[in-house]
């Protein structure tokens, strides 16, 4: 039977260490979308976009709005309302152990009219079940939210039930963004831009001119993005002169793209590099399409 299509925006409270970034991984992992620029609105960050045949979710968070630092005063307050209303559902989420009184005040000061799904984190930390039960009275007693789940975005504790329990209160809708803003490519593009830019400025003039980039892997983890690519050389001899005696070339080249990219994404950067010979790679059909030429 065909089921309705839904769609909708989730914003998603925590205070900072709640474990936000580490929730978004496990739930979109892989498909952790890389957001164009055109997506973002002023109000929400997004962070993530989880687009399945039957329904499309956008999660996204109000920088800042919940940090305990952050004062509340009213004309801030009112840009929160209305990012707040904006949103389809909210996911409330803290760390377990957190004091339920003091989540409870910055969630009340939201204000929010929206279908609320508490997310008491980091269960991991509290095994015995009933010390689990006594806090999630704590919390609820003070939120009162439409369900309390209880996961570990660590563990991977029951975070495979987020989103079906999201999607009882998403109503029926077309998807918002079509795939192609949300796909990585574009960002895999600039990055392999950014590498074979300092192959120019670093080589002799013929290396770059007989190599390509290829982004082979591209990874956003809570703390840093993790890329690996591959630089495709002609000859053993150029492989010779990409790595440089003692592989310092390679290692200077790696040093240099890794700083420009992380200027660009504004985030830490891990970045792998290895050099591939592939001779024919100019010839072959299949490499050209392989390597995006
Ligand atoms: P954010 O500030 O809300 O984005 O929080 P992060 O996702 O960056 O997580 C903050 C810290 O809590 C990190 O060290 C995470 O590894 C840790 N953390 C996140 N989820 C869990 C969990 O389920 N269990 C445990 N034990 N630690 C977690
Ligand atoms: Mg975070």
């Amino acid at each position: 039977m065909e089921t309705a299509h839904k769609a909708g925006f989730v914003n998603i409270f925590g205070p900072p260490n709640a474990g936000k970034s580490t929730l978004m991984n496990a739930l979109l992992g892989e498909r952790l979308a890389i957001v164009s620029p055109k997506v973002q609105t002023t109000r929400h960050r997004i962070l993530g976009i989880l687009t399945e045949e039957n329904y499309q979710i956008i999660f996204s968070d109000t920088p800042g709005i919940i940090d305990p630092q952050y004062k509340l005063h009213s004309r801030m307050m009112q840009q929160v309302r209305s990012a707040v209303e904006d949103a389809d559902v909210a996911l409330l989420m803290t760390d377990i152990t957190d004091d339920p009184a003091e989540f409870a005040t910055l969630i009340g000061a939201l204000d929010l009219k929206t279908p609320k799904i508490l997310l008491l984190n980091k269960v991991d930390l509290v095994t015995d079940k009933e010390r689990q039960a006594e806090l999630v009275k704590g919390f609820e007693e003070k939120i009162r939210p439409e369900k309390t789940m209880l996961i570990s975005a660590l563990k991977k504790i029951n975070t495979k039930k987020i989103v079906p329990a999201i999607l009882k209160l998403l109503p029926e809708a077309p998807a918002f963004y079509p795939d192609e803003d949300i796909s990585d490519r574009p960002m895999r593009f600039f990055v392999s831009e950014m590498i074979r830019e300092k192959i120019y400025a670093l080589y002799e003039q013929e290396i770059p001119y007989h190599t390509a980039v290829l982004v082979q892997t591209y990874e956003e983890l809570p703390h840093v993005t993790r890329i690996r690519a591959d630089i495709i050389a002609t000859r053993e001899t150029q492989k010779m002169i990409l790595l440089g005696q003692g592989g310092s070339m390679i290692k200077k080249l790696g040093m240099q793209a890794r700083e420009s990219i992380e200027t660009f994404l504004g985030k830490k950067v891990y970045l792998e590099l290895f050099i591939k010979v592939r001779p024919k790679w100019r010839e072959n059909d299949n490499y050209l399409k392989e390597y995006g030429y």
